[in-house]
């Protein structure tokens, strides 16, 4: 694999103005598998210039056509699937299935959104003269600036940008430079279908530069980011002080409540298979295991004994199913987080440490009994790391769900009719999936409460704000 991303702007590929790159990793390896072009303030100027052109090309394209475009975008990725799942695995490290599983579901995001571009309805407001029609009209925002991680660098991406391009916005996105070339893909996959030159941009760099440029620039009416909740509010502070529209996606630390009369079988088996897909590197990652006393010993077991399948190697071999973490600080970060935890009185259930070969790999780990103090029981891992403790009563488990400031997801399982309608009450969380999982599909929400952000990026409501609402009111003279 060799890896040489440009920049895409204003319809073409093109290397940084000022010729700087930075290297690209395989997490999986060590080693440096290519190069992605750094973007400076010239290129960034560039990148501006086209989108504000681009915005008044798209605005002006019919809603019809923007779908069939964009249709045609999604069924270009399908086709080109097996490659860019390649490219992903190589630069990001996940296993092979789970990169295909991305590029697949995200040819769907752009389909579902394609379906909302022809529904952006506004309202007639029943007037108070039979001569008067008041109505309301949705118009595009503006032109779009996205930041997006690294742990799924294509689906982060789509959901911002078919929102956007269904809206009738340009938007300019700054992609994970860990991760940079399955996302040019995507890109490529929108050019080949013929969107017009400025309409979409991809700039790589340093986070933070690029963040001071674009979210103040006038030309740039709303900001969507996805990441740490501590970027998170220094980019929303930013886009505030410049009245800017915003979505934020960011960290989470998802509690899931298994209860007595709960199918502990299904639980262990599904909730193991999302902990360590990914290699827990996802926002949504079940992380605190709330585990109601009778059936303690009994979930643990099954949940170890899942885990304990896990194979863990290079995500290219077609029989890995959890690869190496994306960062060694990651690794780094997971270990001090097991230690604190063991010296805070939590027992290692399985694994516990990191594998000791080239690139960064830790073993699916699974810790009991974790004091709330630990550490991990506040921060986000976003690793391998399992937490469990018991609860006795319903109110202790809601206050432990609840006890940290964020809320993105949630997961329970339960047979009680009515613990299911005090859960969906009760639990502080954009997201609760109860009984299965069932949460990231582009026609339902998606999106936090509290420290987890603001917005939603998937369902009915996901193109919203990348739309304002107008008011014109008209009378007639007859
Ligand atoms: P990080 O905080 O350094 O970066 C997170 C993301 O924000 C990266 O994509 C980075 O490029 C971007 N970023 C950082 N500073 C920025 C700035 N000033 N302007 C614009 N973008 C900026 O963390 P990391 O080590 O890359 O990832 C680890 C943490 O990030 C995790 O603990 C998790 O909380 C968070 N994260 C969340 C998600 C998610 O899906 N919500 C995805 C990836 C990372």
């Amino acid at each position: 694999m060799n890896i040489d991303t440009p920049l895409y702007l204003d319809g073409e590929w093109r290397p940084a103005i000022a010729g700087k790159r930075i290297a690209v990793s395989n997490p999986a390896t060590g080693e440096v598998i290519g190069y992605v072009a750094h973007a400076g303030e010239a290129d960034l100027a560039l990148a501006v210039e086209a989108t504000r052109k681009g915005f008044a090309t798209w605005r002006a394209t019919g809603a019809f056509e923007r779908a069939k475009l964009m249709r045609r975008a999604a069924n270009l990725l399908r086709e080109r699937a097996e490659g860019i799942a390649a490219i992903m695995t190589a630069e990001q490290g996940k296993p092979l299935a789970q990169a295909r599983d991305e590029v697949l579901k995200s040819a769907d995001t752009i389909d579902w959104f394609a379906g909302e571009a022809q529904r952006t309805y506004g309202q007639i407001i029943p007037a108070r003269s039979p001569n008067v029609i008041q109505q309301t009209i949705k118009v595009p925002v503006g032109p779009v600036a996205a930041f997006t991680p690294w742990n799924f660098p294509i689906n982060q991406i789509v959901r911002k940008l078919s929102a956007a391009l269904a809206a009738g916005c340009s938007i300019i996105i700054k992609g994970p430079e860990e991760t940079p070339a399955s996302p040019a893909e995507l890109i490529r996959a929108f050019h080949d279908a013929g969107l017009p030159a400025g309409v979409l941009g991809l700039v790589y760099g340093v986070p933070a530069e690029i963040s001071n440029y674009l979210i103040p620039h006038p030309d740039i009416r709303k900001i969507s980011f996805t990441g740490s909740t501590r970027v998170g509010k220094q980019l929303a502070a930013m886009a505030s002080q410049h009245m800017k529209k915003i979505t934020m996606e960011l960290g989470g630390h998802a509690p899931v409540l298994v209860f007595a009369d709960g199918d502990i079988e299904a639980a262990a088996r599904q909730m193991a298979y999302l902990k360590f897909m990914n290699a827990g590197q996802i926002c949504v990652a079940p992380t605190r295991f709330i585990v109601q006393r009778p059936v303690y010993e009994a979930f643990i077991e099954k949940f170890v004994a899942a885990a304990g399948k896990i194979v863990v190697d290079d995500g290219s071999k077609e029989t890995t199913t959890m690869g190496p973490l994306v960062h060694a600080r990651a690794v780094e970060h997971i270990a001090s987080l097991v230690e604190d935890a063991v010296a805070q009185g939590a027992r290692i259930a399985l694994g516990g440490k990191r594998i000791v070969r080239p690139g960064n790999f830790f073993e699916p780990t699974v810790l009991r009994d974790v004091p709330v103090a630990a550490r991990a029981m506040n921060d986000e891992p976003f690793g391998p790391l399992a937490l469990i403790t018991p609860f006795d009563t319903y109110a202790e488990a809601i206050a432990e769900a609840n006890r940290l400031p964020y809320g993105l997801a949630a997961y329970a399982y339960t047979g009680d009719a009515s613990t299911v309608i005090a859960l969906g009450r009760d639990v502080e969380a954009g997201m609760l999936s109860i009984n299965h999982v069932g949460i990231s599909l582009p026609e339902v929400p998606f999106g936090g409460t509290k420290d987890s952000g603001m917005g939603t990026e998937g369902g009915s409501e996901a193109i919203e704000s990348y739309l304002e609402t107008r008011f014109v009111t008209v009378a007639g003279t007859l």
